[in-house]
């Protein structure tokens, strides 16, 4: 049996978290995405149950937690083999967690069983919550995500709008995109109009970067990146939509080291070439020079769009989450 409580792991968006797996294999889900790096879903639910007694998940975390150095740690986070809400024993969890630690508590689920009033009530015990929307048409959803039969695209997003309004903590969103699926502008649109209604604090256009369920499912290219990151941004903000290519992010300035930092700001969006001209010249003397040489080598490109230049950091085969 896998470990229920495992790492730290380092996350883009959620820093270094504690890892607690509270779906056992063989993997158990409501959806069986096409990109799922878990491979296909061998049990395709959305039955609650209980998965572990809580007092496993008690042991588990008491020893993890004295091995680990608490300092170090950002979440606790529910990432488990397959949908965390299909455990009928959330919210138990949860509060065995808080009697152990006063970390933050995180959760990343595909959002399916959330029009289900008992899902919601357990999500409110979270900080934070990542809910998944990789399409906003009945005929793409069911092509991207393969939903349990008895789920509905529309309950899903009314019971995510119903959640957002009652819930406190953090909500972010992620969607990948999947070229020649979801990548379409009309589709890309509906997305958005859908989160602009939800209202994430972040909304994350992420890529597969690990072996896909499906082989032929390919990432879109950065041209579809930028074009997306700038289809969201004028429905949520420029502020709340980042881009999760499997790169870790090391905050926005450009301080000593100008290349690891121009890097790390591509990593999250695409950058206009005007605007990285201008802050690369306070720090260096050939912003040109430096800006040819990452795009030479391979590790920038550059992207037009609608009349503008951008840089963006090229995808590569590794992903943090
Ligand atoms: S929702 Fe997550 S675990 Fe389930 S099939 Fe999709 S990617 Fe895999």
């Amino acid at each position: 049996m896998a470990d229920i409580v495992f790492g730290p792991v380092p996350s883009r968006r959620l820093g270094r978290s504690l890892g607690i797996n509270n779906i056992p294999p063989p993997k158990r889900c409501s959806y069986s995405c096409i990109y799922c790096q878990l491979g296909g879903t061998k049990i395709l639910t959305i039955e609650r149950r209980q998965f572990y007694d809580t007092r496993i998940l008690r042991k588990a975390l008491s020893k993890k937690l004295s091995e680990v150095n608490e300092d170090d740690l950002d979440y606790i986070t529910f990432v488990p083999d397959g949908e965390p809400t299909l455990d009928r024993s959330l919210s138990e969890h949860v509060k065995t967690i808080r009697e152990l630690s006063d970390k933050p508590i995180a959760i990343l689920t595909n959002s399916t069983l959330i029009s289900v009033e008992d899902v919601r009530r357990d999500l409110m015990e979270f900080d934070l919550v990542s809910i998944k929307l990789d399409a906003a048409s009945e005929e793409i959803w069911r092509k991207i995500n393969r939903p349990h039969s008895s789920l509905n695209l529309r309950e899903i997003l009314d019971g995510v709008k119903i959640f957002r309004r009652e819930f406190p903590g953090k909500l972010i969103s992620e969607t990948m995109l999947i070229d020649g699926v979801n990548s379409e502008r009309s589709e890309i649109k509906r997305i958005a109009d859908e989160l602009s209604k939800i209202d994430p604090d972040k909304a994350y256009i992420a890529i597969p970067t690990r072996p896909p369920a499906e082989n032929w499912v390919k990432p879109v290219d950065e041209e579809k990146l930028v074009e997306s990151y700038e289809i969201f941004s004028e429905s949520l903000g420029r502020d709340r939509v980042e881009l999760l290519i499997g790169y870790e992010g090391a905050g926005f300035k450009i301080g000593r080291d100008p290349v690891r930092d121009l890097l790390s700001i591509a990593t999250i969006h695409p950058i206009r070439l005007d605007y990285a001209h201008q802050i690369l010249s306070k720090s260096i003397h050939d912003p040109d020079e430096l800006i040819e040489r990452l795009v030479n080598s391979g590790e920038m490109k550059l992207v037009k769009y609608r009349g503008r230049t951008f840089l963006v950091r090229r995808r590569r085969e590794i992903c943090e989450d």
